[in-house]
């Protein structure tokens, strides 16, 4: 199953997507409006009549997350290597998961603008990234366990200004400008996929491949993100951890290949979709 955010004559709502048809999800005969709310509230639900994909806008599945989205960093070793010593002279090949988070107020969908930030940033960068979405509550999840507790997966473009992670040292305000977000532009359920999923990752930038790499490639797999990210701290429904981004971002050519107004950046990911956005 495939779940997208979607608007339609001005309404929002929730749906399945099934050939080229959006179902929305119903409660009480009223569409449901919120992925945070579908999935803390498990009631049951019904499809609403059918909207052909062409007739709704696609938004992004989550678009004003409950908290920071959590993100992983140097999680494939080709990217950790190309970025040694880029940002900070730290671990070349981690030990331990590196977390760092997006403060990010609203995400935004497939076909979006990225802002620009230009005088803020010189140095916008694209990041392809394997999101998983947690679907149930819990702390202190075995990994065995882990599964359990996400609903599925969408694609992240973890966009980054590389100039403010470097000026700032921590991370945080490189990865939450205004935009700097995209989601979607479905979430797939996680029974769709094979466990852990192994998908192609890709990402074009006006058409020239920059990234390529498979989604199990992970120098610490979902079952370690998510069980070593519980330990102490309660994941939520809806909460959004991006796990990492393959080689081949700006920042590791020579020279650099940051992103220009008007690039069109391409992010895919075998079975979830293509996920489109270009930069104001
Ligand atoms: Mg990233």
């Amino acid at each position: 199953m495939r779940y997208l955010k979607f608007s339609y004559k001005g309404q929002k709502g929730i749906g399945l997507l099934e050939d080229n048809c959006v179902y929305p999800l119903m409660n009480n005969d009223s569409w449901i409006k919120s992925m945070i709310v579908f999935l803390e509230e498990n009631y049951p639900v019904k499809r609403g009549e059918s909207i052909s994909l062409d007739e709704v806008k696609i938004l992004s599945p989550i678009e004003y997350p409950r908290r920071n989205i959590i993100c992983l960093g140097k999680n494939y070793r080709e990217h950790a290597l190309e970025m040694k010593g880029k940002i900070t002279d730290a671990v070349v090949v981690p030990d331990y998961p590196i977390y760092f988070s997006k403060a990010c107020n609203k995400t935004i969908g497939d076909g979006d603008i990225i802002t620009g930030h230009k005088g803020v940033s010189e140095m916008v960068d694209y990041e392809v990234e394997l999101a998983i979405i947690i679907g149930k509550e819990g702390v202190n999840i075995p990994k065995n366990q882990v599964k359990d507790h996400i609903f599925g997966y969408t694609i992240a473009n973890d966009v980054s200004a590389r100039d403010l992670q470097k000026d700032h040292f921590q991370w945080l305000k490189g990865k939450s400008l205004d935009g700097f977000c995209p989601l979607g532009p479905v979430v797939i359920d996680k029974n769709d996929v094979m466990y852990p999923p192994s998908l192609g990752i890709k990402c074009f930038v006006n058409d020239e491949l920059r990234q390529s790499a498979k989604t199990d490639e992970l120098i610490f797999d979902i079952d370690t993100i998510v069980s070593d990210l519980s330990k102490g701290m309660t994941l939520l429904p809806g909460d959004i951890i991006l796990t990492g981004t393959p080689s081949g971002v700006g920042m590791g050519f020579k020279p650099p290949k940051y992103l220009s107004s008007g690039d069109v950046i391409k992010c895919e990911i075998e079975k979830i979709g293509i996920l489109i956005n270009s930069l104001e």
